[in-house]
């Protein structure tokens, strides 16, 4: 089977143009600027092949050969679509670098071997396809099994273009010839390969990226920012097994904002909101940054911390003091902003749920002893259904010695 240049640059052609409108279509739609840059590259590219292609019969040789610089451009604009993709800029000396270098290459290097002049752009664009695969390399560490094929496209691609300076003379033995070679056809096929290769890993980093984003949304509070319930018992589940792995305990706190319904009735909702923000920042100013904290209900909270609850009472304390001393003002009344915590630890591997009963069985106490305190669990819990018989005030728990509640742990009085 024979395989005419010619025909394979127009399917090249053809298929580069039609990947670019749709990427720029997308791009517009979902409003993705790196799909636009990548569109734009692609249509760029397409022209450029075309031009150089169609104007070869009626141009003068040194000026359809000039032509091949919009290519280069187009190589380099995939580059700057990866950087766009990742919230860089496009480095805009660097795209135009590649064309400039092969200006100077066709104008200065007169009569240049058609070899020297394919090793040339070759060159260019290897670089280019390097570039791309580091940049595209350069993404969480995390997720780089997933995204292996990002790396290998344009490694392959630079490497499929190095192959005939790689392999040297031996191809080169008949410079007439040469553009015309095996390698003419071999390259047209490979942009083809390429050009679909390239759009189907920018569909998968993009698709990838908006599942990311759907998931973070839908495990973090719109309001406060931080974990919602359903993102804390996910984020706390890891750390509970790593930790039960390493043999370390951890412990659980809730906190309950105190008479947060006065705060409602008498300054509005939207005032109310404002304290839960508030205090979702002091919880976070209070911990620290490997502590996992969550809002779990309208004004409840919770937090994991990987450490035991000697330690977690003191950052309980921390929480508890700053929020008392916050200073809230609203509408130009000072505020008493006070919170009520529970704190419960448990056997290595216990179960959130486990910890989170126990933790608000705590609070429960706090509450009754005056608010404004910190309330530890002195008794671990021993199983998630005592937990919840614990919690919801069962008359059975007053026949159940098993688990037994302490008296205020650190307590302060109420404000
Ligand atoms: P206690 O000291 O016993 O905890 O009293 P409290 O008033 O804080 O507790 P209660 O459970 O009676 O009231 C909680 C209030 O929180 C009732 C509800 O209207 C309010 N709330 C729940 N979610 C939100 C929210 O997202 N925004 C605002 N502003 N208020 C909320
Ligand atoms: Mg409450
Ligand atoms: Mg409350």
């Amino acid at each position: 089977m024979s395989l005419d240049t010619s025909t394979l640059y127009l399917v090249a052609t053809l298929v580069a143009a039609l990947l670019g409108a749709m990427l720029l279509f997308f791009g517009r739609q979902e409003n993705i600027p790196a799909l636009r840059w990548w569109g734009a590259a692609y249509v760029l590219g397409a022209g450029a092949i075309a031009a150089s292609t169609l104007t070869n019969s009626f141009l003068s040789h040194q000026l359809s050969l000039s032509l091949n610089a919009i290519g280069f451009v187009a190589c380099g604009m995939v580059w700057g679509a990866a950087r766009v993709f990742h919230g860089r800029s496009p480095h805009w000396p660097g795209i135009l670098l590649g064309a400039i270098v092969w200006l100077v290459a066709i104008s200065f290097l007169t009569p240049i071997a058609p070899a020297v002049r394919m090793t040339i752009g070759a060159a260019i664009v290897a670089v280019y396809a390097a570039l791309t695969a580091s940049e595209l390399m350069t993404e969480r560490r995390k997720a780089m099994k997933r995204r292996w094929p990002s790396f290998i496209v344009p490694v392959l691609h630079g490497f499929v273009l190095m192959l005939p300076i790689l392999l040297g003379d031996y191809f080169r033995g008949d410079d007439e010839g040469f553009a015309d070679s095996v390698w003419a056809t071999v390259f047209a096929m490979e942009l083809v390969l390429y050009a679909v290769g390239t759009v189907f890993v920018i569909f998968m980093l993009v698709s990838e990226r908006t599942v990311r984003a759907h998931k973070a949304a839908a495990s973090l509070d719109p309001l406060t920012g931080i974990f919602n319930r359903r993102g804390f018992a996910e984020a706390t589940a890891r750390m509970i097994e790593r930790e039960a792995d390493a043999g370390r305990p951890v412990t659980v706190m809730i906190f309950d904002i105190d008479h947060f319904k006065s705060i409602n009735d008498r300054f509005g909702h939207p005032a109310g909101d404002d304290v839960l923000c508030r205090f979702a920042g002091v919880i976070t100013n209070s911990l620290r940054i490997t502590d996992l904290c969550g809002r779990i209900g309208g004004e409840e909270f919770a937090a994991l911390l990987p450490c035991a609850m000697e330690e977690a009472l003191l950052a309980a304390e921390r929480v508890r003091e700053a929020f008392a001393t916050s200073g809230i003002v609203i509408a130009e009344t000072p505020v008493d902003t006070t919170v009520s915590i529970g704190v419960a630890g448990g056997p290595v591997g216990t179960e959130l749920d486990v910890l989170l009963a126990a933790a608000d069985t705590a609070l429960y106490q706090a509450k009754r002893g005056g608010r404004n305190r910190v309330q530890s669990a002195s008794e671990e819990p021993v199983s998630l259904e005592q937990g919840r018989l614990v919690t919801a005030g069962h008359p059975a728990h007053a026949a159940r010695p098993e688990v037994v509640l302490s008296a205020a742990t650190m307590s302060h009085a109420s404000a």
